[in-house]
């Protein structure tokens, strides 16, 4: 195989993120549902961030408006020093390509694709390089520990290991933001372990700022920061000081530089229908990739980059 692909590794990390007075209300009258109540919160650049709260709490609005699937009613979103939620669409548009990624539930592959290029459709959104584009695609693929996968139609596949394939299409385009809602809620433990295995090496070692809905006690335990949310407030959880720990600084001043590709086209929603109930999976496949020195080798940016910005 050839070595890790680095000719297109040159974003910085994880952005901050930064949620003001955000209110969402479905419906009117009587009817009304208050989603979000008017919610602020802050997750600083390469933390993975834990929203925890009972179905129907307002998670899913929250995460759709700070990935610009949905738009607040008032209120503000900024992401790396970008505010999101005044941005026209087409930047919005660009912002879900290039710098924010999803990861939903149910997967949302296209089940008659295969891994491989499930995996490659960000990268085609943006005009990559086709030779690039499979090539980092299948260290992708790899690094979710799929690289024997890569061939197989998503359908085909268990839903630990499309949840991994969901993972890598969500890392093509290098976000600085992974935004998960309830990734692990359709899988059993051990799938659903090493799913957050694998969000939290990107937030460890590449600084990409997580946040993630969830249940998981696991991951939640795992977080670095845990924002309670009920009734459509979020209250951020201080662990330091739980844990009797100095608090964390502030957080790290956003220097990203707005992207600056070419238009490309209006990017199709990949809408799978909802998966079968999962399979009987084959025995544990270790998320452990191919790599034994260097398991994140096909997500990891070259070392020049000065972890501050001027
Ligand atoms: P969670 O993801 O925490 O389960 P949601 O954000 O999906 O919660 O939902 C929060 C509240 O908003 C719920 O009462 C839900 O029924 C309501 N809701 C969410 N989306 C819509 C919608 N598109 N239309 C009407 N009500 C909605
Ligand atoms: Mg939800």
């Amino acid at each position: 195989m050839s070595g890790p692909v680095t000719a297109t590794a040159t974003r910085p990390g994880g952005v901050d993120l930064k949620v003001r007075s955000v209110v969402r209300t479905f419906g009117s009258g009587a009817a009304a549902v208050r989603a979000l109540r008017g919610t602020s919160f802050d997750v600083a650049a390469g933390e993975l961030a834990a929203l925890q709260g009972r179905s129907g709490s307002g998670k899913s609005t929250l995460l759709n408006i700070i990935g610009g699937l949905d738009q607040p009613d008032s209120g503000t979103v900024q992401i790396g020093g970008t505010e999101v939620t005044s941005l026209r669409r087409d930047d919005r548009s660009r912002l879900r390509r290039e710098t924010v990624a999803f990861v939903f539930q149910s997967y949302a592959l296209i089940p008659i694709l295969t891994a491989l290029e499930n995996v490659a459709v960000p990268m085609r959104l943006i005009g990559t390089d086709p030779a690039q584009r499979d090539e980092r695609a299948m260290l992708l693929l790899r690094m979710v520990g799929l690289g024997d996968h890569a061939h197989q139609r998503a359908h085909e596949l268990s839903g630990g290991q499309q949840q991994r394939v969901a993972i890598a299409r969500a890392l093509a385009n290098r976000p600085r933001l992974l935004i998960a809602d309830e990734p692990t809620g359709q899988l059993d433990s051990e799938n659903a372990r090493q799913i957050m295995e694998l969000m939290r090496a990107l937030s460890d070692t590449e600084g990409v700022t997580v946040l993630v809905a969830t249940h998981d006690p696991a991951v939640i335990a795992s977080a670095d920061r845990v924002l309670r949310i009920s009734d459509g407030v979020v209250t951020p959880v201080d662990r330091a000081a739980e844990a009797g720990q100095p608090s964390a600084a502030g957080i790290p001043p956003a220097t990203a530089a707005p992207p600056s590709a070419p238009e490309p086209p209006a990017e199709p929603v990949a809408q799978a229908p909802e998966p079968e109930p999962e399979a009987p999976a084959p025995p544990a496949r270790p998320a452990a990739p191919e790599s034994p020195q260097d398991p994140y080798s096909a997500w990891r940016r070259p070392p020049e980059e000065p972890p501050h910005g001027g």
